[in-house]
């Protein structure tokens, strides 16, 4: 590939239209943390249960337990249900085997909205639907933070995709880790950077504390049970699907990895 085209591309500004291919960005899909979280040990037990079962909400939770005690993960996909990149990763997810822990995964966890292939569903934009404080506004939501207080997950990590980038493109968010005041999100960040290829700087990802009080799940779930909570948002500006998820399945792995789920180190990789 070519720099120029690719600096002159992102110098554009536009959204949207514009994809480059990411072989690079594939390469590294053999990442030391992926594959930590791949070839770990057999489970301890791996259980599905239905979410609102005889709804048209019902959606499967996976819960893998790891061999050894540690923390238990709550990562969500399709809260959104046109954001590819976490429903496909959250489902690679589920086969995970992780060192330590429990690993709780809600693939699709706006069913309807996935299977429209729309961000919303069928009561509009589900992260809009969890007021601090406050009973959940709608009955998947109620039905989702149900769940996560069953759960009582140390940590939350909610997958999202945007159409720009943060700071460079008004109005969008991508890549960027959106986190809890207590997340150890930059050195998250840090290493996820090292999956973003050297010409592609605009794409490099940002730790945004969030702690403004909003109704989305992740920061339901940090102001009442205390969990450290992530957003995630990787982009479609530029990038292809696999480089994505290429991303998402990352900044995943980190996240356990940081959280004691995985055998490997931040210090090792980077
Ligand atoms: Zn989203």
């Amino acid at each position: 590939m070519n720099r120029r085209t690719v600096l002159g591309a992102a110098g554009s500004l536009a959204v949207g239209t514009i994809t480059v291919a990411t072989a690079v960005v594939r390469s590294r899909s053999d990442d030391a943390f992926v594959s930590a979280a791949r070839n770990g040990p057999p489970a301890d037990d791996v259980v599905t249960e239905q979410l609102l079962p005889d709804t048209v909400h019902e959606t499967p939770i996976y819960t893998i337990e790891a061999p050894a005690d540690g923390a238990t993960v709550m990562v969500f996909g399709g809260v959104h249900g046109d954001e590819y990149n976490g429903i496909e990763v959250s489902h690679e997810v589920t086969e995970w085997r992780p060192n330590a822990g429990t690993l709780v995964v809600v693939p699709e966890t706006d069913r309807v909205a996935v299977e429209n292939e729309r961000r919303e569903g069928v009561d509009g934009d589900l992260n809009r639907h969890f007021p601090i404080d406050e009973e959940p506004t709608t009955e998947l939501a109620r039905g989702i933070w149900d769940a996560v207080e069953r759960y009582d997950p140390d940590v939350v990590l909610d997958l999202h995709r945007s159409l720009g980038i943060f700071d460079l493109h008004q109005r969008y968010v991508g890549q960027a880790l959106f986190h809890s005041a207590d997340a150890p999100a930059k050195e998250i960040v840090a290493s996820l950077n090292d999956v973003v290829p050297w010409y592609m700087p605009a794409h490099r990802f940002v730790a945004e504390p969030s702690t403004h009080p909003s109704p989305l799940l992740f920061k339901k779930a940090a102001h009442e049970l205390g969990s450290t909570a992530y957003l995630f948002e990787t982009t479609s500006f530029m990038l292809d699907q696999e480089a994505k998820n290429t991303f998402t399945r990352a900044a995943t792995a980190r996240v356990l990895a940081r959280h004691g789920m995985l055998e490997v180190s931040m210090e090792v990789e980077r």
